[in-house]
């Protein structure tokens, strides 16, 4: 079995919010689809793991943002890389709570919706949750952020069999005197090419020359959990 068969598939990257009670947390995910048009009907495949799978156990409901393809980093390493356990994650973030009181993240959000749960499947580590839109509202227009384009672009880790590693081996190539660095924590790449724009780093900055309190676009480990590539 070669399971770089799987490696094709596409996904989108989504924020999914739910609640307990009056807690509300939410994360990132790439399993969001529609399952049914009528009535409108979605699902979603969450680790069991994971605070939003407890709270959408628990209440029955879930909400999903479509997050569009400009989303910083930072703004998905806050949903995906930490728990809603340790930190609020709805600090600084712009959201509403929606009919089914659950949490829709507002921000870099193309369109957002709500949905009543109405059946789930066991998928061993993961929890297949099928609901029944309630509300649904498009907030923008642009283009939807892919996973692999999270994963490619914004992140800079680009496999070998990805169609753009061509076009990314030419600027290693230019560019061969500044080393990337690698986030141990999270994977992230830091490509001194294309430095980090969203927090006012130029591209053309080594490494070594980031100021000591950069952190993590990605998940916010500091300079010391990077090891050169
Ligand atoms: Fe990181």
């Amino acid at each position: 079995m070669d399971l770089r068969a799987l490696y094709p598939i596409s996904y989108g990257l989504y924020i999914v919010g739910s609640r307990k009670g009056d807690k509300i947390n939410a994360q990132i995910a790439n399993t969001v689809i529609q399952v049914c048009s009528e009535p409108p009907t979605i699902s979603v495949c969450l680790n069991k793991g994971n605070l939003t799978h407890e709270y959408i156990k628990s209440s029955k409901v879930f909400t999903v943002s479509v997050l569009a393809q400009d989303t910083p980093l930072n703004f998905v390493g806050n949903f995906g890389f930490k728990s809603g356990r340790d930190i609020n994650k709805f600090e600084n973030v712009k959201y509403k709570l929606g009919e089914t009181k659950a949490p829709l993240v507002l921000e870099h959000a193309l369109s957002v919706m709500e949905a009543k749960v109405v059946n789930e499947a066991d998928a061993g580590t993961h929890t297949i949750f099928v609901g029944e839109l309630v509300g649904a509202e498009v907030l923008k227009e642009g283009e939807p952020m892919t996973y692999a384009y999270y994963r490619q672009v914004k992140r800079g880790t680009t496999p070998k069999t990805a169609p753009s590693y061509v076009e990314q081996k030419k600027e290693k190539e230019a560019d061969t005197k500044l080393a990337k660095y690698k986030c141990s924590v999270c994977g992230y790449v830091y490509d001194p090419s294309k430095g980090d724009p969203d927090n006012g780093i130029k591209p053309g900055t080594p490494f070594e020359k980031l100021p000591d309190d950069w952190t993590c676009p990605v998940c916010g480990a500091s300079k010391s959990e990077f090891e050169k590539l």
